[in-house]
């Protein structure tokens, strides 16, 4: 087992932040993240994946899992389904690009969203109209309080709107090993979001596929998100608020504009990068920290920022949008 010490996390994160580990090491299978845990009872520990959903504050003064574990195996099919188990290390758009190419259905809304399979539930990763809740068969983790193996039904994980189980109740306690997809023998495309039907007319489009909605989804993102490999960033930094009918009349009263979507139990979601746009950020930037110029929910690093200058930048746009519409934001990024 190859363990490094104070490695350089930088480019092990989507922000390019400068962090050190203290100890670093790819994990591959099981026994080696047994052998690590055992042995190194009482130090922090950091699980990483692909490293797209995480802000470095600090050093990590412990142990960076890198999760490597790899391999995907169908398991099981009947007559509509069949069920697929992708280790945590496999890399997210890879794993779908492979489901796609067998013409097993249910992933292309999610196409290009970066990092790796085992992160994917930590969040409820989701875009255009589908969560991975969707898809979700079975995942195993390993519980790092009573040593031991479990595995996670759909009902187990509490998914919700970009939260689980595994990001709130009971953070940090369970590494993700391995998840079990149930994927559709016969498409149900979910075409619901304006964007992808746009994107299905301008390539002439008329008959969509999997291959074409993910091919939409895939020129949607390369279009408006900025690719972390020229500019850091997470992605989203806040998720999207959900307030309730109250407060969201007396906002669309003062905001006739404000674009909300109908949500839970008769809630109300809001676009955050609308409000944050609204409050004057949209491609702000103070040295090298920034509001990126064509989404206002993605906070970049243009080279050398530090986490606590993201992290400061974060904390002024959620307290303007609080000042403005009386609306709280939530991180939806990791901070360490
Ligand atoms: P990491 O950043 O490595 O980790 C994220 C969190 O999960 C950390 O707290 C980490 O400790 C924990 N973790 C990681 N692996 C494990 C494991 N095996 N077991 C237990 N805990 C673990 N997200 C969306 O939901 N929808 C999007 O459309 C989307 N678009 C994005 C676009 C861009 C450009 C970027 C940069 C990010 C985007 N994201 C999106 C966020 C991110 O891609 C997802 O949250 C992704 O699932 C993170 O995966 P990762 O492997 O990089 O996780
Ligand atoms: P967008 O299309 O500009 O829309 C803005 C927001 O409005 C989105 O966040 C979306 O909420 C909501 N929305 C739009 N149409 C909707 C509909 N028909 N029904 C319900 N809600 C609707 O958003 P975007 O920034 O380009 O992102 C497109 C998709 O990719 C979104 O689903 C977004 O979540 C996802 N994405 C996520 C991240 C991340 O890091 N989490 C980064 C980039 C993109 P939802 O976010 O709830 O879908």
């Amino acid at each position: 087992m190859g363990i490094e010490k104070d490695k350089s996390l930088l480019p092990y994160n989507s922000f390019h932040i400068e962090a050190r580990a203290e100890h670093f090491v790819s994990i591959t299978n099981e026994d080696q993240l047994k052998e690590i845990l055992e042995k190194e009872a009482g130090k922090a520990i950091l699980v990483l994946g692909g490293g797209s959903n995480i802000l470095f504050t600090k050093d990590v003064k412990g142990w960076v899992l890198k999760m490597d574990i790899g391999g995907i195996e169908e398991i099981k099919e009947d007559e509509q389904h069949v069920y697929v188990r992708a280790g945590a290390g496999e890399n997210w758009h890879s794993f779908v690009l492979y489901s796609i190419s067998r013409n097993w259905a249910g992933l292309e809304n999610l196409s290009l969203i970066p990092g790796n399979v085992g992160a994917a539930p930590i969040q409820n990763i989701g875009a255009y109209g589908v969560e991975l809740k969707d898809v979700f068969y079975e995942l195993q983790a390993y519980d790092r309080k009573n040593r031991k193996v479990y595995t996670f039904g759909l009902n187990d994980c509490a998914f919700g709107y970009r939260d689980s189980f595994f990001k709130s109740a009971e953070k940090n306690r369970y590494i993700i090993l391995n998840v079990t997809f149930v994927l559709n023998k016969v498409p149900v495309l979910n075409t619901s979001y304006g964007a992808i039907r746009a994107e299905l007319e301008q390539m002439e489009v008329r008959t969509p596929s999997i291959r074409s909605v993910s091919q939409a989804v895939i020129n949607i993102r390369k279009s408006k998100l900025p690719d972390p490999a020229e500019v850091g960033n997470a992605g989203s930094f806040f998720k999207n608020p959900v307030v309730d009918q109250q407060l969201f009349l007396s906002l669309s009263k003062a905001f006739p504009d404000m674009p909300a979507y109908p949500h839970e139990e008769g809630s109300v979601k809001l676009a955050a990068g609308w409000l944050i746009e609204q409050c004057g950020w949209k491609g702000y930037r103070k040295g090298d920290a920034g509001v990126h110029q064509l989404q206002s929910l993605v906070l970049v690093n243009y080279g050398h920022a530090t986490g606590k200058e993201i992290f400061d930048l974060g904390e002024a746009v959620a307290g303007s949008v609080k000042k403005k519409f009386g609306v709280v934001l939530e991180r939806e990024v990791n901070v360490w």
